[in-house]
């Protein structure tokens, strides 16, 4: 298919409109990730690294101790594949050690957790059962997360109690059969009724785990802008007896996650009484993103978990496993593996504390270091899990053993909760607004000299000290110092090839996605890099830390190595690549239809 030009600004507009919407919150503080596309680090996110507080360290410690010993006792991952179903008695004990309402206020029957002790309790029941993650996620991460952020506190009072104890159970319900990874296509649609008391909701959605045993759902419709012709999409709340309600599908047949519910439902002229409306009316897109970014920061945490399992299987294997004589552990190609995973895991761990205490101090806006956690340890946990299973040979493709499991398990990461090719086109995207707007100031005030002149000397002050000092990233440690410098010149480095790449391709980037995967790239390695310096730094700093004379600094001195090559790499393949043969190519095999 040709792209016609309208065709384009139409789309163009249609992204821009969107993006305003979401992006346009009023001013707020710097946050890491932005910072790095400006070629700033603002430390005060990353460094000192993070800790659960010191107030609620004993509790969490508790209820990982109380978890541990649950699911010893009760959790059977390989039956729950089997069986396709998570027993209740797995559901109930979940809820009675409180871990369906973990972040929920104390007021509400939750547990009042910080989200990063939450994640240190999903790492937890990740590094066991993906299906028992994932349902967790459904009901707490996403499924009554829109309630306590944007629930009123009448709604908060009447439908969060039995939720966050875990005697309700929640779904999150966006996806459509036309609305999957473009999110702001929402087909179902919301009409007031002739007394204006109810929302007569019909449409369709696909694929919502936990439906077949939710309570509660939060609906995204879309709902009339009073005055206008347009709609926008609204949240709702729906529970399953409202007349109208269909279940399709409760449980759609899948090839990993199968012990979560997941179904395909229909809305037939179903009525919600419109004070189930949840957050403003027509911000239902911002709802629903919000959400997400929560939901993404768990996935790291379960991730890291699953992360922790291979590494554990891998290395008991490579240690036991002997052929030619040797064990396995003793081959340079597999401790090459080994060294991977190992590297992989304490960058992940590392990622996930850091990310979720941005929620827990405030940054107003992290969605893209969410984006970031997301993409980045799902796709280290794919080559983890693949580098376990090439270390375990064929014995890996058995039943008996877990990782085939893992692997059905961990494939859908990549495309749930925003698929990676969307999130990295947003990292590249929102990463490059800030300069963006700088560069087209900077060029505006070029325009008028003379009546601009002190905006223009400010803004090329900004934009020089980016290029010319690479910013300081405070270590306290020697060992890491060599680290921290180099980091600090990669961030300088990064923002002159986000720069030129804003020069070279102008409004186009919009549509080079060759050009923002590398740019997304660099930019989750630089974020992952300097929470490893963070934690590494603590570790040796800390009297009490297990790791310091272990294997963490070979670890921690390993990723960080490999890190700065990968992003050296990737600014790089910017200025010497096939981008132009692989769309030229792909073109002519699209038009083709697939002939060989
Ligand atoms: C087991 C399971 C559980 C789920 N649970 C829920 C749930 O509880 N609630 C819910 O609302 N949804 C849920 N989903 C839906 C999930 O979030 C969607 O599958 C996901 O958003 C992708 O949408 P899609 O499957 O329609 O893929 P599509 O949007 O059709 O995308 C297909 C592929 O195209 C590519 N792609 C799409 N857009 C672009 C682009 N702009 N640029 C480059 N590449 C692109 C990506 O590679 C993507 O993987 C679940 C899905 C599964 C499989």
């Amino acid at each position: 298919m040709t792209r016609t030009k309208p065709k384009l600004d139409e789309r163009r507009e249609k992204q821009v409109r969107e993006a305003e919407e979401l992006l346009f919150a009023g001013p707020q503080k710097l946050g890491v990730a932005k910072g790095l596309f400006l070629g700033r680090f603002v430390a005060d996110w990353v460094m000192p690294y993070p800790k659960v507080p010191v107030e609620q360290e004993k509790a969490v410690a508790g209820a990982l101790v109380e978890l541990r010993a649950f699911l010893d006792e009760h959790l059977e991952p390989a039956a729950i594949d089997r069986q396709a179903d998570i027993p209740r008695e797995v559901i109930d004990g979940l809820a009675r050690l409180g871990v369906l309402g973990m972040t929920a206020p104390k007021e509400v029957g939750g547990r009042g957790f910080s989200q990063m002790a939450y994640c240190r309790v999903m790492e937890e029941i990740g590094s066991r059962c993906a299906s028992t993650s994932v349902f967790v996620n459904a009901h707490h991460s996403i499924g009554i997360r829109a309630l306590l952020l944007f629930g009123s506190s009448e709604q908060k009072r009447r439908w969060l109690p039995p939720l966050a104890r875990g005697e309700q159970l929640a779904a999150f319900a966006l996806t459509e059969p036309q609305a999957g990874s473009d999110a702001a296509n929402v087909q179902t649609q919301a009409r007031l009724n002739a007394d204006g008391s109810h929302y007569i909701l019909n449409g369709e959605k696909r694929y919502i785990t936990n439906t077949a045993i939710a309570q509660v759902l939060t609906v995204m419709a879309r709902t009339p802008i009073p005055g206008k012709s347009e709609t926008a999409i609204t949240a709702f709340l729906v529970t399953p007896d409202m007349p109208g309600f269909v279940l399709l599908e409760p449980r759609m047949e899948k090839m990993g996650l199968r012990g979560t519910a997941t179904a395909r439902l229909a809305f037939r002229d179903m009525a919600v009484p419109k004070e189930n409306i949840l957050g403003p009316l027509g911000k239902g897109l911002k709802v629903a993103l919000t959400v997400l970014d929560f939901g993404r920061t768990t996935f790291g945490a379960c991730t890291t978990g699953a992360a922790k399992t291979c590494l554990r299987l891998a290395v008991q294997y490579a240690n036991t496993r002997k052929q030619f004589d040797r064990t396995l552990g003793e081959f340079e190609l597999i401790k090459k593996k080994i060294a991977r995973i190992a590297a992989y895991t304490y960058a992940m761990e590392a990622l996930t504390t850091v990310t979720a205490s941005l929620i827990d101090r405030g940054l107003e806006d992290y969605m893209l270091e969410t984006a970031m956690l997301k993409v980045f340890t799902t796709e280290a946990l794919w080559e983890i899990i693949n580098d376990a299973f090439q270390i375990y040979g064929g014995s890996a493709y058995f039943t008996d053993l877990p990782l085939e499991r893992m692997l059905r398990d961990a494939r859908i990461n990549q495309i749930a909760e925003g698929a990676n090719e969307v999130l990295k086109s947003f990292i590249a995207l929102v990463g490059i607004r800030g300069p963006g707007q700088q560069l087209q100031e900077l060029q505006d005030s070029l325009r008028h000299p003379w009546g601009e002149w002190r905006k223009m000397w400010l803004l090329g002050l900004d934009r020089v000290d980016a290029a010319v000092r690479p910013p300081p990233v405070p270590v306290t440690n020697p060992r890491v110092a060599p680290h921290a410098q180099r980091l600090s010149r990669l961030v300088r480095k990064f923002n002159i090839e986000v720069n030129r790449a804003l020069f070279r391709h102008r409004e186009e980037i919009l549509d080079c996605q060759l050009v923002q995967e590398r740019l997304a790239h660099a930019a989750m390695e630089l974020f992952a890099s300097a929470s490893v310096i963070s934690r590494w730094d603590a570790e040796i700093s800390s009297a009490r830390a297990p790791h310091t004379n272990g294997s963490s600094q070979n670890v921690a001195d390993l990723f960080l190595r490999g890190s700065a090559r990968r992003i050296e790499q990737a600014f790089a393949e910017l200025h010497d690549n096939d981008d132009s043969a692989v769309v030229a190519t792909a073109d002519r095999v699209l038009a083709e239809g697939g002939k060989g």
